[in-house]
């Protein structure tokens, strides 16, 4: 059973239910969309066939963000070094590369380099006029349509949300989406901007910061007061910054999400290889292990997934990678979160030692909110996490949190049928045997909030409720 989580991006072209079921067979937790190459109706189709697949499956919506990108490319544009290309952002001009950002000529200036494609292909400035940047090829590639553009060191000022991603917003809360990763956020603000949009609407949608610039590495600790969790897109990332940084930048981001107890994903380029070929670079293996290794949460597919000849087979891979270094892992070398006053930090840090110590199988927690399971999650521990959720809503949100195997339940009568009814259910679907042990977290019974007590089960005793007259028939009636 893999602990780390998959996000895999799909297309609307690329969204079969066939081919889906094919992925979350093999390991998919969470699908991406990427609203930078889809319309609505493209996300309609996306969510209907997720939907139709698995309600395990959790949604994440990815918005555009303050980014430029090429347009208008009607065929590919295949540049080798030393070629003129001519670049705009005004759409009306003709036999040049199209920016969608009609502004773009002011920022600019002789000199800069444009990094297109996630530095794919490198232009630099020669020259300006009136309408283009003047700009030659240093390196050979070919420049597809709606490829990222990246300026490094140069401010972009363009508003944190486009018309776009403000209708999307609202379509991910007409469609009760789960996450919404917002991309190139700089500060607190940028976060802000979505929670009221989500605040008028009564949405509980969840916020993921996608750090992808220097702005956003600097203030990412007033970005993690107000998101629920973040993504390392090192697509844009690794050009917004210089590469050799990547590493210490994301292990820091890390650090800062598991103290904080927050879901963090790490993005881009994972298996970059098999967009086109059927096995991985060895390098490749070896990030996806570093990803486990540093405790993230979830890992995520792009064009793997998206467009790439091997998805099922990038997915399979980056499942069978995950879960033979999480088994070999030296739990010495792990980030934890500092144990502070909160009842449930203390009880899911003791779930896992008690676990350890009483050779227990799995930890079993019910959930309203999901912050039991949180808790439990910024743990990374090594027993699988087996949360009872109330909500639908909440299973799927858990789908993003390393070592959670949510499923549904209903609210019993008092604390032992409630373990009673989660032991029976996994023992039914196959998670449990009657010969296991289990360590439960869980809060006095009802919805008093936090989690308040663990209980260590042998799960055959666990599946009968007490009885009270169990108690009684020992010591006799209590007068109370
Ligand atoms: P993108 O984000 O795929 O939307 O660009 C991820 C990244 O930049 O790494
Ligand atoms: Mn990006």
């Amino acid at each position: 059973m893999k602990h780390t989580k998959i996000v895999a991006t799909i297309s609307d072209w690329m969204s079969d239910p066939e081919y889906i079921k094919a992925l979350y067979n093999n390991g998919l937790n969470i699908v991406r969309m990427n609203t930078a190459h889809i319309d609505r109706a493209g996300a309609t189709k996306i969510m209907n066939n997720v939907r139709s697949v698995s309600d395990k499956i959790a949604l994440l919506l990815d918005t555009k963000g303050p980014e430029v990108r090429t347009t208008k490319v009607d065929s590919d544009l295949e540049v080798t070094f030393g070629d003129k290309v001519k670049v705009t952002g005004d759409l009306s001009q003709t036999n040049c590369l199209h920016v969608n950002y009609p502004g773009f000529l002011n920022d600019i200036q002789v000199g800069t380099k444009l990094l297109i494609d996630d530095g794919e292909i490198e232009l630099e400035v020669k020259s300006k006029d009136d309408v283009f940047l003047h700009t030659e090829v240093t390196n050979n590639g070919i420049i597809k349509n709606r490829k990222s553009v990246n300026i490094p060191g140069v401010s972009i000022k363009l508003p944190s949300l486009t018309d776009k991603d403000i209708d999307f917003i609202h379509f991910a809360i007409e469609n009760h989406i789960e996450f919404i990763a917002h991309s190139f956020v700089r500060n607190k603000q940028d976060i802000l901007d979505i929670q009221k949009i989500l605040d008028e609407n009564g949405s509980p949608i969840r916020i993921i910061a996608k750090i992808e610039n220097q702005q956003g590495v600097d203030n990412i600790d007033e970005i993690l007061d107000h998101a629920y969790g973040v993504m390392i897109a090192r697509g844009d990332l690794g050009i917004e910054i210089p590469s050799e940084r990547i590493p210490s930048v994301a292990r820091m981001l890390i650090k800062k999400c598991i103290e904080r107890k927050r879901p963090v994903i790490m993005a881009t380029q994972m298996l970059h290889t098999m967009i086109e070929h059927p096995r991985p670079t060895r390098a490749e293996v070896s990030d996806i292990a570093n990803a486990v290794y540093n405790r993230c949460d979830a890992m995520m597919l792009s064009g793997e997934t998206a467009y790439g000849k091997y998805g099922v087979e990038a997915v399979k891979l980056m499942n069978k990678v995950a879960q033979e270094v999480e088994q070999n892992k030296d739990r010495r070398n792990d980030i934890l979160p500092p144990i502070d006053s909160q009842t449930s930090t203390l009880l899911a840090s003791m779930a896992f030692e008690a676990a350890g110590e009483m050779g227990a199988n799995a930890i079993v927690t019910d959930t309203l909110s999901g912050n039991n399971a949180r808790h439990l999650a910024a743990f990374k521990g090594e027993f699988p996490v087996f949360a009872k959720c109330y909500r639908p809503r909440v299973m799927r949100e858990l789908a993003l949190s390393y070592g959670i195997f949510p499923s549904l339940t209903k609210p019993r009568k008092n604390r032992d049928k409630t373990i009673a009814a989660s032991l029976k259910s996994l023992v039914k679907d196959g998670c449990l045997t009657e010969t296991d042990k289990v360590v439960y977290v869980g809060s006095s019974y009802g919805i008093r909030g936090m989690a308040s007590f663990l209980e260590i089960i042998d799960v055959k005793t666990g599946l009968s409720p007490r009885k009270e007259d169990d108690l009684f028939g020992l010591v006799g009636p209590m007068d109370d």
